[in-house]
């Protein structure tokens, strides 16, 4: 079913999100985020705009436990050596002035990390935001985006917080891109933005090179593949961008680089779209401090390798222990799993695994996901402690 809206349908807050979770009370919502804490909020003395009134934020809980698989960050920070190095170069910062707003130096770095010229990557704080100056580049009042659900829940939120409408398809029963559908939305809303997100979040399923190139073929508009978790999986849409192409890939260094913290994100795309980006982008957007930690991250790329490659194998350690319990597993190229207690009621297990100091992501009643959590790939001791506890939950 596809569903035009410009209007966000992010209210669909239906039960608080477990007492452990909740300091105060934490709505989740039907796009699988959270309202923010409530609290004693005073009457508004202006209103905000409709649509903005009717949404929902998006919020992940953030709940102080041990084990914390719930947001697909690293599970360990940068080498001592990045935080030594970077110290250093935070000395050397001309406080006093704005920062380079070109971000001459780390746009360089990423470009050549990447084997394309500077002027092919824009970046800001977070992927996110490189999706919201997307956004407000090429979409707008007037135009759509098109997402294939079930997928990241912030391309359409962003999508409306621009005045995008979203056209929403459905991915096949598999959560694989079900190319017919992808046509027939394609044709029916010829939407600006078409979102891929590859590995998908939250299947975890990696879009293959020819369903990619079929959906560049048959958008009318841009295609933004998310590649977030892009280093996690066997093939990227990265070799495909050139200035006569009508595809961006994002990315972040969030995940693989430990630097959630730093909120730093990328795109790489034809030098026509990037041009358009840096003329929506605010003036020094990009602060002195993160420029020189992306910069010098790049430097620590064998690192970053290396920690990957673990990665891969520990997915690989905790898809084969999930395939042992009374779960359904879904093969995942990312750096989290997505699965579903069999014959359970999936909130119950999220809140029994909290019990237990494990949190996990609850998927369990975002729409077709019913009963569904994802748990982002840990430490070995953060991931036994995980599958220790599920164990008990389930057994
Ligand atoms: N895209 C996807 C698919 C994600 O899962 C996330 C993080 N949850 C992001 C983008 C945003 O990442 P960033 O921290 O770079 O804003």
């Amino acid at each position: 079913m596809t569903g035009v809206t410009g209007v966000t349908g992010l209210t669909d807050v239906t039960r608080s999100a477990g007492s452990a979770a909740s300091a105060g009370s934490v709505a989740p919502t039907a796009s699988g985020g959270s309202a923010e804490p409530t609290g004693a909020v005073p009457p508004a003395l202006v209103p905000a705009r409709d649509d903005v009134a009717l949404m929902a934020g998006y919020h992940s809980p953030q709940v102080d436990v041990a084990v914390r698989l719930n947001t697909n960050e690293a599970p360990e920070p940068p080498p001592a050596a990045f935080t030594a190095r970077l110290a250093e170069r935070l000395a050397a910062i001309a406080w006093h002035r704005y920062p380079d707003r070109s971000y001459t130096a780390l746009r360089t770095a990423i470009a050549a990390a990447h084997g394309v010229g500077p002027e092919q990557v824009f970046a800001a704080n977070g992927s996110n935001e490189v999706l919201q100056t997307l956004l407000l580049a090429y979409g707008g009042p007037g135009r759509t985006a098109a997402v294939f659900e079930p997928t990241y829940a912030l391309h359409s939120h962003i999508a409306r917080i621009t005045g995008t409408g979203v056209v929403a398809g459905e991915r096949a029963p598999d959560f694989s891109l079900d190319l017919t559908e992808v046509g027939r939305v394609l044709a029916g809303a010829s939407p600006a933005i078409t979102f891929l997100c590859s590995p998908n979040n939250p299947t975890g399923m990696v879009e293959g090179e020819a369903a990619v190139r079929h959906v560049v073929d048959a958008a009318p508009g841009l295609v933004a593949v998310d590649e977030a978790y892009g280093q996690f999986a066997p093939w990227s849409a990265l070799e495909l961008v050139s200035d006569d192409r009508t595809i961006v890939v994002t990315r972040t260094f969030s995940k693989t680089w430990s630097m959630a913290a730093a909120r730093l994100g990328y795109l790489v795309g034809p030098r026509w779209v990037v041009g358009q980006l840096d003329k929506v982008a605010l003036p020094y957007h990009l602060d002195a401090v993160k420029q020189a930690a992306g910069e010098l991250a790049l430097e620590f790329r064998d690192e970053m390798a290396a920690r990957v490659a673990s990665l891969v194998e520990e997915r690989g350690r905790l898809t084969a222990a999930l395939a042992e319990l009374p779960v359904d597993v879904w093969p995942s190229g990312a750096n989290f799993v997505l699965f579903r207690p069999r014959g359970r009621d999936g909130h119950d297990v999220w809140q029994a695994l909290l019990d237990r100091a494990v949190l996990v992501r609850d998927c369990a009643s975002w729409p077709r996901l019913e009963g569904c959590l994802r748990v982002t790939l840990g430490t070995r001791t953060e991931d036994d402690a995980f599958l220790a506890a599920l164990t008990e939950v389930l057994t």
